[in-house]
């Protein structure tokens, strides 16, 4: 007994939380079933580096800052049809990150865009990727205010070191001619080292008007779009197809 605690203790300093928290279930089912000393090792040593693993992710889930978690198994191709399994098994593999691509999702309200951009990024997340989610309206904010909050600034600096940045909802909102200065810093200070994933309302022939200048436009465009996959996404809401009625 004492034994144990001196394990559970040592564990603790060594930050070995799997053996902390389950020394005596380790010890007694060694025990009962005769686990050899290597075995038992190696069983201790994979799943202290399984529990590791799964906090990782966990941290980097929350610091991705999904609004809610969508995942690529529960997106529908059969109602989304401008996108096909092939191109999904291709992107979920994750090698246009690698290879500093974009991803510019463009379609009307319902059609599945922030729905398939986080269930991307989730992916992401899953196989290692640092991952920053924002809307283009809290992205506008936080680049705006990073100078006077705190939480502005850790959230660009998340955006600054990530391996994807996912931009939802560009176009939704007016932006001033300052927030499109701010927009184009940020997109070279990313490019050719953020992969981006972008949906916007709006097609690309409308983001002059946007942006609210043709040279920064094109500026921005030329970037953006220098390795990129455009998804033109069609069809009707998924939202107004599945409408839930309360009667
Ligand atoms: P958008 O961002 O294009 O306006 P969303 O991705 O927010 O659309 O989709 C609206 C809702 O419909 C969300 O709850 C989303 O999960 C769901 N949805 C949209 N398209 C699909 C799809 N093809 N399969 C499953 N769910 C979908
Ligand atoms: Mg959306």
């Amino acid at each position: 007994m004492e034994k144990l605690e001196s394990i559970k203790d040592h564990a603790k300093k060594l930050k070995l939380n799997y053996l902390n928290t389950n020394a005596d279930s380790i010890v007694e089912n060694a025990d009962i079933n005769n686990i050899s000393y290597q075995n038992l090792l190696l069983s201790i040593l994979e799943n202290e580096v399984d529990l590791r693993e799964k906090k990782a992710q966990e941290r980097r889930v929350k610091a991705a800052g999904f609004p809610v978690l969508k995942t690529i198994e529960e997106f529908d191709l059969t109602f989304q049809r401008s996108i096909t399994q092939r191109q999904i098994n291709s992107l979920i593999e994750m090698d246009w990150i690698d290879r500093m691509y974009n991803l510019i999702l463009l379609g009307p309200p319902g059609v599945g865009k922030s729905h398939l951009c986080i269930a991307l990024g989730y992916k992401a997340v899953e196989m290692g990727y640092k991952v920053s989610f924002t809307t283009m309206d809290n992205l506008m904010h936080c680049l705006k205010t990073q100078e006077i909050s705190r939480k502005s600034k850790g959230k660009i600096n998340n955006v600054l070191s990530s391996s994807l940045l996912i931009i939802d909802e560009l176009g939704y909102l007016p932006i001033s001619r300052e927030e499109a200065n701010l927009f184009f810093q940020l997109i070279s200070a990313l490019h050719e080292q953020t992969s981006l994933i972008i949906t916007s309302n709006k097609g690309l022939e409308d983001w002059t008007e946007l942006l609210g200048d043709p040279a920064l436009t094109t500026a921005v465009l030329d970037r953006i779009t220098y390795r990129c996959e455009l998804f033109n996404m069609t069809g009707k809401s998924y939202r107004l197809e599945h409408r839930e009625s309360l009667f």
